[in-house]
């Protein structure tokens, strides 16, 4: 049951494979794009390419082959040498091994791939913590178990967790990332860039990834499995509807917990600004600081978009009016993301984002 194949980015994937062709792939890259654009499926499909040992004669262009077995073993994610790191809760034992970490990892990666690799976004809670950085180092210096190199993937690298205590598993990714092992590439993906440790954007080569042409998004929500994880989560609508509330970042259809949790919270903002007066606004804005987490912030600020192109959609035909209201808030929603990836507090941009959304709205 492999996961589903990567679509679009058509042109960044002829960038990626020729620059592998002449040797002058970045070993240490950085993949940067809205949320939901495919970025870990893109550095997935990176590694599968740089891992394929197919006949070059089935490979146009260096595309993966989809034949041999580190193909196979790429897309059911069981291959040996594509490590997926990603943003997982913190371990109960209070200093985990590498091996607790890789087990938790293989548990997390069977569930992404019982969803055929499409899931929610990271929630709040979930991060890349100092023992996730000590075992991918550790794995980083072992050589590779079946194919010519080794591949790390690394998702949201934005919630890389600087720990106190922790300086020594922090300066040995950074000189990962400076100084790879001959057959090790590492690619970070952030939709946060700007909350990247300074230190850490320094060693990368940052690569940006668009957003999906529309008919792309069409075909890869048209397929059956998706159909089916769509169905799980609950989304009844025709796909050309759900296409044009997520606009490129598909991968924003898909969620868990964490998705439903940053839903209500949008739900809570929206409300206060539609409904409330100027107590509830502030309340609003309280509330939204005192859930803390930065993650968990910017998860509240994508599912308002998502709310707000609803509302602008729901209401074009009956208020257009309030269409292009919601039209505008939108708007005011990007800036405030532009505004969260600097260092100011929940709080105070939800405060000024709900005077912004009450202005559009109200
Ligand atoms: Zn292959």
């Amino acid at each position: 049951m492999p996961i589903v194949p990567l679509h679009g980015h058509a042109a960044l994937r002829r960038r990626l494979l020729e620059a592998a062709s002449r040797d002058v792939l970045p070993a240490s890259l950085l993949l940067q794009g809205p949320r939901g654009v495919g970025k870990q499926r893109l550095g997935l499909w990176l590694g599968q390419a740089l891992l394929c040992e197919g006949p070059m004669g089935e490979r146009p262009d260096g595309e993966p082959c989809g034949r041999c077995r580190h193909c196979r073993y790429a897309v059911e994610l069981t291959h040996p040498d594509l490590h997926w790191y990603f943003p997982r809760p913190r371990l109960k034992d209070s200093d985990p091994s590498p091996a607790d970490i890789q087990a938790d990892l293989a548990g997390a990666r069977t569930d992404r791939l019982e969803r055929h690799g499409l899931y929610g976004p990271s929630s709040g809670l979930e991060g890349l913590f100092v023992a996730a950085v000590r075992s991918l180092v550790q794995q980083a210096a072992v050589s590779p178990a079946l194919a010519r190199r080794k591949v790390f993937v690394l998702g949201d690298a934005d919630r890389l967790v600087a720990q106190e205590g922790s300086d020594q598993a922090a300066n040995a990714l950074l000189k990962l990332l400076e100084e790879p092992p001959a057959d090790t590439v590492l690619i970070l993906t952030s939709s946060e860039p700007g909350a990247l440790l300074p230190t850490i954007r320094s060693r990368v080569v940052a690569v940006r990834v668009a957003p999906l042409p529309p008919a792309d998004v069409a075909a890869l929500l048209e397929r059956p499995e998706v159909q089916e994880v769509l169905k799980a989560d609950g989304q009844r609508d025709p796909v050309a509807a759900l296409a044009e509330r997520v606009g490129g970042a598909p991968g924003a259809l898909f969620g868990g917990a964490a998705g439903s949790a940053a839903a209500a919270s949008a739900q809570r903002i929206l409300d206060a600004v539609t409904r409330g007066g100027r107590p509830e606004r502030l309340k609003a804005a309280f509330v939204q600081g005192a859930a803390g987490a930065r993650g968990a912030y910017s998860d509240t600020l994508d599912a308002l978009t998502v709310a707000l192109r609803d509302l602008a959609r729901d209401t074009a035909a009956s208020d257009p009016r309030r269409a292009l209201g919601a039209a505008r808030a939108v708007d005011a929603v990007e800036r405030a993301k532009a505004r969260a990836a600097g260092n100011v507090s929940p709080q105070l941009l939800t405060a000024q984002l709900v005077r912004e959304l009450a202005g559009e709205l109200g």
